[in-house]
């Protein structure tokens, strides 16, 4: 393989792809390795596909700017693409009175971030989603919903055009720095190139090894409900919950998609497995691997985060509940205006003192890259996350070369 590629990106995932998409323009011959028989078959397909404005993320970090850049750039590669977009724009509701200091922080962050955003008084939340209700709102115009598998699509596409290359059914089981080149293990034998780059998002701790050792994917399950279609009406575009900004989850919001189909969702409890979707899809190692894990159990010691964990298990069990929060919102709404849908399990790191990594994270070693927390909104930051991702690999292939 060293022969034909310079660098093997690990994940055919959105971050995977744009890695390879911005690599195979600056000119390096790129391998992507997919354990999968398509792309996009993870975090990155079962999501809810929102392109997230920035008026929420603190300002400074690295998710703050790949956000509000990332969803520019998104927005004008599905345009140019003809990757399905629609811009409605976001509201966040505050339902009482208590919850209008959030959209004051939350109007804070947009003015450090950038990103256009007002407060709206009750009657404007009338215009703008007729079927909304709240004390007051953040209108975000920017925020927008979009096919997030044929946006991968396109990325690999185009890195394919440029002469990179996907193998399928590769999976890989380490990815270590092997005197002057990177080794990486995988079912098919070792290969090797100058650089290489985990993307692996659910397992990208594993992959990355001893590199990661401090920290590890806790897999949250977000599950969604959807309208049925003759009550889809309800939501022009998204309607979020003022968020509690303590954890990194949204809480409860009505997304409509780019199919016309309304989400209801996610709620985000612990899953049975880093890739099990069904709720009694358990996968003992990885059930086991979280519990045994320090970080996760001084995190359920923490009376908050355990309330916060028995409502979302009760939302996952009973749509009745998804209702309940979704109705404070949308007061038309009835419990039989609702259908299970899909879930979607999201890759967070934890360390071991049970804090969580907020911000994005990534490693290096001589000859290896390895990204470990391409959170929420890592889809909407891709491109510019992807782009410096690449960069970073650009730099130790030119030192290999040297
Ligand atoms: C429920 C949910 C809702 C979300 N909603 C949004 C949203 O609305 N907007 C937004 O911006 N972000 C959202 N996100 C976050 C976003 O989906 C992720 O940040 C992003 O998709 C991460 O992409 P990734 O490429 O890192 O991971 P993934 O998409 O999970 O890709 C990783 C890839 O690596 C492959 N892989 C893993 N292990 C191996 C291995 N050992 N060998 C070979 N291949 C391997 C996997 O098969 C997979 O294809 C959401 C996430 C979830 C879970």
């Amino acid at each position: 393989m060293s022969d034909s590629t310079d660098v093997i990106v690990v994940g055919a995932g959105a971050i995977g792809a744009s890695v390879a998409y911005h690599l195979s323009l600056a000119g390096a011959r790129v391998t992507v390795l997919e354990k999968e028989p398509r792309p996009a078959l993870h975090q990155s397909g079962r999501n809810s596909g929102v392109v997230h404005a920035g008026y929420n993320l603190k300002p400074g970090t690295r998710k703050a700017e790949f956000c509000v850049e990332g969803s520019r750039r998104l927005r004008a590669w599905c345009l140019e693409r003809r990757v399905p977009l629609e811009q409605g724009g976001i509201l966040v509701v505050a339902v009482d009175e208590d919850e209008i200091p959030t959209l004051e922080e939350l109007q804070r962050r947009s003015d450090a971030n950038r990103v256009e955003a007002r407060i709206v008084d009750a009657e404007e939340i009338r215009r703008i989603e007729p079927h909304a209700a709240g004390v007051a709102a953040l209108h975000a115009p920017e925020g927008a919903s979009f096919d997030s598998e044929a946006f991968v699509r396109s990325l690999l596409d185009e890195a394919d055009s440029r002469g990179s290359a996907v193998q399928y059914g590769v999976r890989v089981a380490a990815v270590v720095d092997g005197g002057g080149v990177a080794r990486v293990r995988t079912n098919a034998g070792v290969l090797e190139a100058a650089v290489a780059v985990n993307c692996a998002g659910l397992q990208a701790d594993r992959v990355a090894g001893g590199v990661a050792s401090d920290v590890r994917v806790i897999p949250f399950r977000g599950f969604y409900a959807e309208l049925v279609p003759e009550r889809e009406h309800l939501v022009r575009s998204h309607v979020y919950r003022a968020p509690d900004l303590t954890y990194p989850f949204l809480g409860v919001h009505a997304s409509r998609r780019t199919d016309g189909r309304v989400l209801l969702g996610p709620g985000a409890m612990l899953a049975p497995g880093r890739e099990s979707y069904g709720l009694f899809g358990v996968n003992g190692a990885d059930l086991a691997g979280t519990l045994a894990w320090p970080g996760f159990r001084a995190l359920f010691r923490d009376p908050r985060f355990r309330r916060l964990a028995i409502r979302e298990v009760r939302k996952n069990f009973r749509l009745v509940d998804i209702w309940k929060e979704a109705a404070e919102l949308l007061p038309e709404l009835r419990p039989e205006d609702l259908a299970r849908s899909f879930a979607g399990n999201r890759a967070q790191l934890i360390r071991r003192d049970g804090s969580l990594v907020d911000d994005f994270l990534v490693r290096e070693t001589e000859n290896c890259v390895h990204v470990l927390n391409a959170v929420s909104p890592g889809l909407t930051g891709s491109l510019p996350f992807g782009e410096w991702v690449a960069g970073l690999a650009m730099k130790r292939l030119e030192s290999a070369r040297a």
